[in-house]
């Protein structure tokens, strides 16, 4: 799940780690209220005004603005409210814009020296380990960086069973280049850092840019913040945080049908029970020639109801061509889901696409018989290589 910036914020600030402050607005009229607010505790007269969207690159797009007064901050943050913001990491369409963060200028006006750090916190899979990656390239882009100066971004591996060791924390200071007062700072953001993603069950924090004040104040200006749907359940205040608005409604839908959906591009809709067999049955849709239009785990229970909820929501994607059906029998029995999908389609009316099934394991036979003598259009398959060369009859 992702949070917000100005979400992303609290989670960091609760941990004690340096934050641009800041209050969010629906509203020009609030963002002024919430703006004199913020001058009264931190004596702030410059802001900047922040579009909250789940999308990077927002400075880019025209989503993060400068207010040099209070006077400017309502036309500002009427720029921003309700636009569609387009950046490199959006779609065409952009992402509407329903609040700001007011946050106070930390970049103080005729400062020669603030630089601007990356870093973020991320589980690095292939040794098990979690990984501080740092750069004193902030402000842009990782990926340029990784591609252009690939010797300026350090990495910090940390054992998840001991935690950060001072003398890691000390290591990244080090390496960004920073003495005196700011090292001591810097040697402490870590270490809250690295504390607030261990403790929030996240699987990435990126604070880019991380901001060097030359009175050495280390703030981070930006967060993005990716929490692990699977601890949720341990952090009630933070599931709160949830905003469905930034999400793609058919998954927030088949959430809370309880099903594994994730929206995808292709035109091959897919229903699987089991995630290891859904990304096999993704690989076989490619190697046919289509391409997978979603990942849909069922999961263990493909009883009637699940099975007709899935297809609903297979069928909402205009650009499904084709449906592959792909049930390994093993507790839940073949002949069960060829009756919820014979029932499913007579429920949801004509279904225009194809749809071709491969039930395999208990009373596989039984149900393709089932399904045969339905008089859908419906074809069954029983072997795997079948379903490729089915899907490739029914796209070409
Ligand atoms: P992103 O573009 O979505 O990554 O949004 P950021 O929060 O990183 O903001 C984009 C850029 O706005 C930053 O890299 C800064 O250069 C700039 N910025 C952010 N906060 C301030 C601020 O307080 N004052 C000034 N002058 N610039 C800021
Ligand atoms: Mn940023």
């Amino acid at each position: 799940m992702n949070l917000h910036e100005y979400q992303g914020k609290q989670i960091l600030n609760s941990f004690g780690v340096d934050i641009q402050r800041g209050y969010v607005a629906q509203t020009p009229q609030e963002a002024v209220e919430v703006a004199k607010k913020l001058t009264d505790e931190t004596g702030t007269s410059w802001y900047v005004i922040k579009a909250q969207v789940h999308a990077g690159g927002r400075g880019k797009g025209g989503g993060v603005k400068l207010a040099k007064g209070i006077e400017h901050v309502e036309e500002v943050a009427g720029q921003i409210i309700g636009m569609d913001l387009v950046t490199p990491q959006t779609s065409a369409e952009g992402k509407h814009v329903h609040q700001v963060l007011v946050a106070e200028d930390v970049y103080y006006p005729g400062d020669s020296e603030p630089s601007e750090i990356y870093m973020s916190v991320l589980l690095n899979r292939a040794t098990g380990k979690n990984m501080i990656m740092y750069s004193t390239e902030g402000g842009m882009d990782i990926e340029t960086v990784a591609e252009k100066t690939p010797h300026l971004i350090f990495t910090e591996e940390i054992d998840p069973s001991v935690g950060i060791l001072p003398f890691q924390a000390r290591r990244v200071a080090f390496n960004l280049g920073l003495e005196g007062k700011a090292f001591k700072e810097m040697t402490k953001f870590v270490t809250a850092l690295y504390t607030a993603y261990e403790k929030s069950d996240s699987s990435l924090f990126e604070i880019n840019p991380v901001l060097k004040t030359s009175d050495d104040r280390i703030i981070a200006v930006d967060a993005k913040v990716t929490l692990d749907d699977n601890a949720l359940y341990r952090h009630k205040d933070y599931a709160e945080m949830r905003d469905l608005r930034e999400e793609n409604a058919t998954e927030v839908e088949a959430r809370a049908k309880g099903l594994n959906y994730v929206d995808l591009d292709g035109n091959v809709g897919c229903m699987v029970n089991g995630a290891g067999l859904a990304m096999a049955t993704m690989d076989l849709i490619k190697q046919a020639g289509g391409e997978p239009a979603n990942f849909l785990d069922v999961g263990g229970t493909a009883d009637a109801e699940r099975v007709e909820s899935a297809f609903k929501l297979i069928l909402k994607d205009p650009k499904v061509k084709a449906i592959l059906v792909n049930i390994f029998g093993g507790i839940v029995r073949c002949d069960r889901v060829a009756q919820g999908i014979v029932d499913a389609y007579k429920n949801i009316g004509e279904i225009k696409v194809p749809i071709i099934v491969r039930l395999q394991g208990t009373n596989a036979d039984i149900a393709k018989e089932l399904i045969d003598n339905s008089g859908l259009n419906v074809h069954s398959v029983i072997q795997f290589q079948e379903a490729a060369d089915k899907v490739q009859e029914v796209l070409s």
